[in-house]
């Protein structure tokens, strides 16, 4: 049965579904939270401050998820409970809003570039990043705390991963229009995507601000062993989103040195 999870609000009630595959990095909290921000992006922060329910069981993609982009989470709650929750709701007059497919559309739309070569040395990579900060989509109306960070991030696959895939990809952080848009999230999303299975060890991600929580555990999450991919990072983030991460726990995260 697919996991469920929810979220009540007066007059609305948001719900996904998902039914993850091993290292699939999406779970139904996720889904919910990207749907919500695909379907109201103007209201999206202050909806997702509300308590979600899910039946999956805490994974710690979805642990840094809820810490990067809602508030209160419910995990383990059981079908029944859902329904109940659900049962209640029509009860009240609330529209069911399910945002699976928005969630979805919003994450296969997520800008990407595919090259067929590598640029070389560490520094050329860094440097290639740095040179296309300019083009992340920030909002400069929103207070400085809210906006979103100009981020940019590759996956460097190693040379022997057996994939028609083309080496590498590059994307940009897109979270000013979903705040799950991370650009080290759009590469694994699309890795996923395209191939469905687990990342192949030696991958590398460059990435240009040091990962925060979620996108920390959706590195793991699709690795097999958490050294299998390096993580190679140009600033150190003093914020809350990057203290004690799972990739500076149990990973390879480098700061990059020139
Ligand atoms: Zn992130």
């Amino acid at each position: 049965m697919a996991d469920i999870a929810v979220l009540s609000e007066p007059g609305r009630v948001f719900l996904a579904r998902h039914s993850a595959q091993p290292f699939e990095p999406m779970t139904a909290t996720l889904a919910l939270i990207q749907g919500i921000w695909a379907v109201d992006p103007k209201m999206a922060r202050k909806i997702l401050r509300t308590r979600i329910y899910a039946t999956e069981s805490s994974t710690l993609l979805a642990e840094g998820t809820i810490r990067v982009a809602a508030k209160r989470w419910n995990a383990g709650t059981s079908h029944s409970e859902i329904e109940k929750l659900l049962e209640e709701a029509r009860t009240r007059g609330s529209e069911l809003v399910d945002v699976t497919g928005s969630g979805k559309q919003a994450r296969e739309s997520a800008h990407i570039e595919f090259s067929p070569k590598a640029p070389g040395t560490d520094s050329d990579w860094m440097t290639q990043l740095r040179d296309r900060l300019d083009a992340v989509p920030i909002d400069p109306l929103l207070p400085r705390f809210e906006r979103s960070r100009a981020v940019a991030a590759a996956l460097v696959l190693p040379d022997d991963t057996g994939t028609d895939e083309t080496g590498w990809a590059v994307a940009l952080n897109q979270n000013v229009s979903n705040r799950t848009l991370h650009a080290e999230m759009i590469l694994i999303e699309n890795w996923w995507r395209r191939q469905g299975c687990k990342l192949p060890a030696k991958t590398r991600l460059f990435v240009t601000l040091q990962c925060c929580r979620m996108c920390a555990a959706a590195v793991l999450h699709v690795c097999e062993n958490p050294g299998d991919i390096e993580v190679i990072y140009g600033e150190p983030d003093p914020g809350p989103m990057a203290a004690q991460t799972m990739l500076q726990k149990y990973g390879r995260e480098l700061p990059y040195l020139k």
